[in-house]
């Protein structure tokens, strides 16, 4: 098949594009390096059947073109990253509705099967746990910042279902249950990047809040390995299926697991959210996927624990 996928040079968009190389298609990226970066797609440069545009969804001609071009779009360009979102709130609501609705827009004109990158971010504060993908979306008072990113995927989501409802267009939207691996920065503010990072240097390792809040983190290789199922699998159109691993941790507890497995002598610091983020920043105190959906429709089950997923991303790292 040819597939497009927007935000192809970020992290999960790389991994993908590898995979699907490697299962024999081809792949066009689109993507214009605000958060992703031309290093992660430097080893496929060569490969045949890859190429790549350096340039924004908002290219709208470029952007026809490569949908009229693809069999099946994945939408993945977006503003990422709980920090920069914080920091930049402007950019994350415009990219991320605009971007959604132009590729939407274009991939209805032939109906092209198109996969909606979404977020557990979606869940909001909701302690209703495990999510499973028709639980209520608790979102927090719009002054605070986080949650426009939130409210910008569940917008996302709703012009997806309603173009499937209303005009037919496939849509596919799966919601990530952070995502961990190779090439993930630290940059835009994910937890493991960072204390990887900050253990192999020897500076401390900082734990936002009092490291209680829990996640489950999941490996980009069972991510990759979902979504190219999904594409194939029927009954997935029109339907919202959360991607994820249920093995959960208190980001205390993976602090001091990080420590153990690099070996690292770093302290871990305390830091009040305030400060981390912004005043009266809210965070989730849990966030662990139901994914009964996903196993009925494919027989997806996470391949990767915890463990592996560390090892990867250290080794990563000390490959830097
Ligand atoms: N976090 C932390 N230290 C860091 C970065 C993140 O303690 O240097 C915490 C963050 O406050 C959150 C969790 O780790 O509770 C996961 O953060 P991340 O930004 O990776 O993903 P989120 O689940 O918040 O989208």
């Amino acid at each position: 098949m040819r597939i497009l996928i927007t935000g192809g040079a970020g992290f999960i968009g790389s991994h993908l594009s590898e995979a699907l190389l490697d299962a024999g298609h081809e792949v066009s990226i689109l993507d214009n390096l605000s958060t992703g970066s031309i290093d992660n797609i430097a080893h496929l440069k060569a490969r045949p059947g890859f190429t790549y545009h350096i340039d924004s969804v908002n290219n709208e001609p470029l952007l026809a073109e490569l949908i009229d071009h693809a069999d099946v779009v994945f939408h993945f360009a977006a503003a990422v990253g709980v920090k920069l979102i914080v920091e930049q709130p402007v950019h994350t609501i415009e990219t991320n509705v605009h971007g959604t609705e132009v590729v939407l827009k274009h991939a209805n004109k032939k109906k092209k099967l198109v996969v909606i990158a979404s977020t557990s971010e979606v869940y909001g504060k909701s302690g209703n746990v495990p999510f499973s993908e028709d639980s209520d979306l608790v979102m927090g008072p719009t002054p605070k910042h986080r949650w426009a990113y939130a409210c910008s995927k569940a917008i996302d989501e709703f012009l997806a279902l309603a173009y499937w409802k209303e005009r037919k267009l496939p849509v596919i939207i799966v919601r990530f249950f952070n995502t961990v691996g190779p090439r993930q920065t630290g940059q835009y503010g994910m937890v493991i990047p960072n204390f990887v990072r900050q253990a192999i240097a020897g500076e401390p390792v900082t734990v936002f809040g009092d490291g209680t809040q829990s996640r489950s983190f999941t490996h980009v290789a069972d991510v990759v390995r979902a979504l190219i199922t999904l594409i194939t699998e029927p009954r997935a159109v029109g339907q919202v299926i959360n991607i994820g691993n249920t093995e959960e941790i208190s980001i205390r507890a993976l602090a001091e697991r990080i420590l153990a497995a690099t070996g690292s002598a770093s302290p871990i610091r305390l830091i009040p959210y305030d400060e981390a983020y912004e005043s009266g920043f809210e965070d989730m105190p849990r966030r662990v996927p139901d994914l009964t959906k996903i196993h009925q429709m494919i027989g997806y089950e996470p391949r990767h624990t915890l463990d592996d997923i560390l090892r990867d991303v250290i080794e990563s790292f000390r490959k830097r």
